[in-house]
């Protein structure tokens, strides 16, 4: 074979696998997989419920309050989904561990770990308690290290494995007054993430993030009118992010168009990163 017809068969193949991915594009890119979401009661986890049930996911959504994942089980399955609920608490291993058995004996096999389930009250160091640091560390570490291990055995029993997590730009990317707990639990997500994705990659398990900036959910509730316009005013794109617009992250990484992705995060924040100084009109 002469060079060229090497050249033009590597060309030809190619192409034919980009039109394969064109294809895929325009495909549910979820069909049938099992995937967990962890923290779908609301907010984020609820719109990651959404938007992949459109994508043919079959659902397990699970978080501590029961009325809001029935609610949002019974939406999901009113529009032709496939959802079920498990209720449990992300701190505790063998709830967790009971989350992965339940699904594993629904469905046979999890495909996608959603880990999302978070917490973000605020406290300045000097305020903050043993307690407090303790609380915000487990609901948002500890937890995927408990999650991660629960669905590892069916995953590499599977040799197929997406796990995504939500981590946020605050801690990996910027630190946050208020929030040292918090931005050091997201930032333990991603180191814990870096060495996992190295680790698992063997068993065709890919781990990833997540990292949304100011997002609009009943988590931000708390917060003021003027806390509100001040976070807003961060964001070059002029507003605070929608809950859907993170979720489609979560649904690339966690389909197979993303599968020579592994230990990497996509931003989700307006380019609130991008100003060197928020003083600056733009
Ligand atoms: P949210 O509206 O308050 O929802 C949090 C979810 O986590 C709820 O479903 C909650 O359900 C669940 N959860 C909390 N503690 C749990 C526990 N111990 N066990 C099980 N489930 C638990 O929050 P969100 O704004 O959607 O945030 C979701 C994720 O995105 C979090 O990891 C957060 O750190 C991250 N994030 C959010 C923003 C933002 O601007 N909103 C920005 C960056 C990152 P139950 O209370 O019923 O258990």
């Amino acid at each position: 074979m002469t060079k060229n017809t090497q050249a033009a068969l590597l060309i030809a193949s190619t192409l034919a696998s980009s039109n394969v991915i064109s294809a895929q594009l325009e495909q549910p890119r979820l069909m049938d997989k099992v995937v967990i979401i962890t923290g779908a009661s609301k907010g984020i986890g609820k719109s990651i419920a959404e938007v992949f049930s459109k994508h043919g996911a079959k659902l397990v959504l699970v978080s501590r309050s029961e009325k809001p994942l029935v609610e949002t089980v019974e939406q999901i399955n009113g529009k032709g989904g496939n959802a079920i609920y498990i209720i449990a608490d992300v701190t505790n291993e063998n709830d967790m561990q009971r989350m992965a058995a339940e699904t594993i004996k629904k469905h046979g096999r999890i495909d996608v770990l959603i880990h999302n389930a978070g917490i973000y009250p605020l406290s300045r160091i000097e305020d903050m308690s043993t307690e407090e640091w303790h609380k915000v560390i487990n609901t948002n570490l500890t937890s995927a290290f408990y999650a991660v291990k629960a669905c590892l055995p069916a995953m590499k029993k599977q040799n197929y494995g997406r796990i995504v997590f939500t981590s946020s730009i605050s801690g990996p990317r910027v630190g946050l007054p208020g929030a040292s707990h918090y931005t050091a639990s997201k930032s333990g997500m991603n180191g814990f993430m870096n060495t996992i994705a190295i680790e698992l990659a063997k068993y065709k398990i890919t781990v990833n993030a997540v990292e949304p900036g100011n997002i609009m959910t009943e988590g931000l509730a708390d917060l003021t009118e003027d806390h509100i316009k001040k976070m807003t005013r961060a964001v070059p794109l002029g507003r605070l992010g929608k809950p859907e617009e993170v979720a489609k992250a979560h649904l690339f990484l966690a389909s197979d168009e993303a599968e020579y992705i592994t230990g990497q995060s996509i931003i989700v924040d307006g380019g609130q990163l991008l100003p060197e100084s928020h003083f600056l009109d733009y």
